[in-house]
Parts: structure tokens; sequence; C-alpha cells
């Protein structure tokens, strides 16, 4: 397994990790593996575990552990993961992060990379948010997409996200700093962690992270 790139993308909800991963992957060809789009799209589809995860999700809390880590160990039984993964959203806590090194073993995870926000600006970004259910892409609110409803790439319908209330934001601000800020301590005994700062444009965010892999050796 150690031949292949598998990425971590730790941070709070609104400091792009979506963005920054799907860029990773282009460019690297690893494969995107986001638990939180793949809930969501359960609950968009009305699956099993859809109707398992829905409140949950909606509420800002966390689904169970051995739910997550079986989702992401079915995930990288897909060809798309040859090369590596870029992990996003996952793991939310240590627990989770032994399950990973349990799964890729040790070394496994390349690099972890903390995008870092603080939490008025996590605030302002989610409150504006607006995502296209059919393709994922992240819009502002004042974007013609998010006014208009309707997708400039696909079509889709662009909402509001059912996490992106006030309530479940500071839901998942705290459960941040009690479940996933510990991880950073996880990653940085191992020598793994990475830290970027969050509050830049969104291209160059990217350059700091190329910056850092090359700067390890790891493209
Ligand atoms: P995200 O898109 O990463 O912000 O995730 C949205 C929601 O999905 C979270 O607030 C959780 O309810 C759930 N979720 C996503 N990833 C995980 C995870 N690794 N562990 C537990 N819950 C998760």
């Amino acid at each position: 397994m150690t031949g292949q790139l598998n990425l971590v993308v730790l941070g709070k909800q609104g400091a792009g990790k979506g963005t920054q991963s799907e860029l990773l992957c282009s460019r690297y060809g690893l494969a995107h593996i986001s638990t939180g789009d793949i809930l969501r799209a359960a609950i968009q589809a009305g699956s099993p575990l859809g109707l398992e995860v829905k409140s949950v999700l909606a509420a800002g809390e966390l689904v169970s552990d051995d739910l997550v880590n079986k989702l992401v160990e079915d995930r990288f039984q897909d060809p798309d993961t040859a090369k590596g993964a870029v992990l996003d959203g996952f793991p939310r806590n240590t627990g989770q992060a032994q399950a990973l090194e349990r799964l890729l073993g040790e070394g496994g995870v390349r690099l972890c990379i903390y995008l870092d926000l603080a939490n008025e600006l996590v605030i302002q970004r989610l409150s504006s948010r607006r995502v296209c259910q059919e393709c994922g892409t992240v819009y502002k609110d004042s974007d013609p997409s998010a006014i208009s409803g309707t997708c400039e790439k696909c079509g889709g319908d662009v909402v509001q996200r059912s996490d992106d209330t006030p309530e479940a934001i500071a839901t998942r601000l705290e459960t941040f700093e009690r479940e996933t800020f510990p991880l950073l301590s996880f990653y940085e005994s191992r020598d793994l962690l990475v830290k970027v700062n969050g509050d830049q444009p969104v291209a160059k965010v990217s350059d700091d992270i190329d910056g850092l892999l090359q700067g390890r050796g790891l493209v």
C-alpha cells in the first residue's frame, strides 16, 4: 500500500476541503473519498443507509464510526484508488484515524493537510454556501446559479445544505473542537502534519499544498 499516495485533508467545515481535494485528485489521478458526499448521496437516493443517517446529518452530529469506517473500507476496493486517494472529511476522530491506519497499514497515509480557518470565517462562509444537489459544485448565495436555483454546470438544483443552518453550524464547530482537533496531534506525532492557511484564494491554497507535497518528495 505504501506506493500509493494517500492524503488526509483536515479542516473545519467550509475551510475548503472539498475544493482542494478535487484539485489534488485531478492533478495527481487520485480517488476522492468524501464520506459526507457518500452519505448525502445515500440520503438523496432514499436508500436504507440514507434513511438511517438523515437526521444525524441534519443535526450536524457525527454518524457512527463503524458505519463510516466500513464505507471507507469498501470505497478502497474501487479501481480508481489504485494510485491512492484523498480523504476528505474522514477521519473525524481518533478512533477513525486508527481504523484507517489498520486499513492502509503504518505509513499508508503519506501526509495530513490541515486547512486552518478561524470560526468567524467558517460561519461567514457556510451561511452563504449553496451546493448543487446533482454535481456538488459549491456556489456563494450571490452567484447567478444560487440566485436562479439552477446549476450552470449540470442543470441540477442549487440548494442550501440542511446542515448549513446556524444551529447545525454551531454543533459542527463544537464537534470539530472536541472530536477532530485531537487528530492534529495524532498526525503530528507521526510527522505527517502540515498546516495551510485556508483564508486565501483557492489557487494560493492549492499552490501552498503543492509546495508542501514537493518539499516532502511526495510528487
Ligand atoms: P461533511 O460533508 O464532511 O461536512 O460531512 C457532513 C456530515 O456527514 C457531517 O456533519 C456528519 O454528520 C457526517 N459525516 C461525514 N463524514 C463523517 C465521518 N468521518 N464520521 C462521522 N460522520 C461523518
